[in-house]
């Protein structure tokens, strides 16, 4: 079967007579459980629920490939899944390389915890490997890529070469393109981890996160910190992520198709100062990006003359909601440099392409931009 049918097929129950073909949420927190409980596959719904294993198994297929097989792990939000990995890995005298541009969350939580607890935090940019100088007697390597918001692109199968040379383990923050965008499992990776709050979801409504593995005994490690920190998804939000996860394939095509169609437009445009996008052949990553990306996501940046031109394009645009958070299906952008913590100039905006009609898009920034002259 080829991938979109794979996922559409993956949301579906078991076929029984006179069951529902889609399986529901399953609202329980004991599960009735008589005698030795080795056995039973569902006791309490902090370890497991039958609602996380139906998103885990559909998850858990994307993240595989021909040669191996992939486990995931739902988690209630993309940070609780990027904690479990650092909590699962990382002990006082550890080292951890992360990229310095890094989604914010993620790099605080190293740097303000973590590092206070004896972890050794080393920062590289994700732009020409950079990390790759940083690993010597490390722990963990943490690659982000297309990173965010600048979308510099590393090599994610160069650097865990290199890193299990020096005998660190790899995660992935896989948020942007999702696993049918980019398979960081099958690139080398330990981890593949993800905030499918965003694309992978798509709908805006729901926080999500999943950690994907294909070793046991790393997968043992992360359950077993989920169920004792005890964050997790609820099963309202996991039916919900099951049910929008059928659309992936058909929403990441036309939101890939849309973003390389404003990036390109972009381009025209002399008010515009920069276009970030690896889709891009002038992008410095777009040949690593076409090696190991079977979409190019649905997330770009652009630079504007200043922080002025910025507020009023997004003022002006009726299409693009002026929003933070990326891969809905609604179109949205912002002035990123608004929130401060990233390097990036006063008139930078990121804007993640929906689903609509590339026209209506295309016309809604043309005038925007005008207005900004
Ligand atoms: C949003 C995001 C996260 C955090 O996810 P939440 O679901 O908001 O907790 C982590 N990494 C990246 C790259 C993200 O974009």
């Amino acid at each position: 079967m080829r991938e979109a049918t794979k996922v559409i097929r993956s949301t579906l129950n078991k076929p029984a007579a006179g069951e529902p073909l889609h399986p529901g949420p399953v609202f329980a927190a004991p599960y009735y459980a008589p005698g030795d409980p080795a056995s039973i596959p569902y006791t309490y719904a902090r370890s497991h629920n039958p609602t996380w294993t139906h998103l885990e198994k559909a998850i858990g297929q994307m993240e595989s490939s021909e040669d191996y097989r992939a486990s995931a792990l739902v988690f209630a939000s993309g940070m609780a899944a990027c904690s479990a990995v650092f909590g699962a890995v990382l002990r006082p005298g550890d080292a951890v390389v992360l990229p310095s541009n890094a989604y914010f969350a993620a790099r605080v939580l190293a740097q303000e915890y973590f590092a206070k607890m004896g972890v050794e935090v080393r920062l590289a940019p994700t732009a020409n490997n950079a990390q790759a100088e940083q690993l010597e007697g490390a722990k963990l390597l943490w690659i982000e890529t297309p990173s965010n918001p600048t979308m510099d692109v590393c090599d994610i199968a160069a650097l865990c070469q290199a890193a299990h040379r020096t005998g660190a383990l790899v995660a992935v923050d896989n948020t942007t393109p999702t696993p049918l965008g980019q398979l960081p499992l099958a690139l080398g990776a330990d981890f593949s981890v993800a905030s499918d709050t965003k694309a992978m979801t798509g709908h805006s409504d729901i926080l999500v996160g999943h950690v994907a593995v294909r070793d046991l005994e790393l997968r043992q490690k992360i359950d077993q910190w989920r169920t004792l920190t005890g964050g997790v998804l609820g099963p309202m939000e996991a039916w919900l992520a099951l049910r929008s996860i059928a659309t992936l394939p058909l929403r990441l095509e036309r939101a890939c198709q849309n973003a390389q169609r404003i990036a390109e437009y972009l381009l025209t445009r002399s008010e515009v100062e920069q276009v970030l996008y690896p889709g891009l052949p002038s992008h410095p990553g777009h040949d690593i990006a076409r090696r190991q990306m079977r979409f190019f996501g649905p997330v770009l940046s652009f630079v504007l003359r200043d922080k002025a031109a910025a507020e009023t394009f997004m003022k002006q645009s009726q299409l693009l909601s002026d929003a933070t958070s990326f891969g809905g299906v609604t179109s949205s952008a912002e002035r990123r440099a608004r929130w401060g913590g990233d390097k990036i100039a006063a008139g930078f905006i990121r804007l993640s392409a929906g689903c609509e009609d590339i026209e209506d898009l295309l016309e809604d920034i043309s005038q925007a931009l005008d207005a900004t002259r």
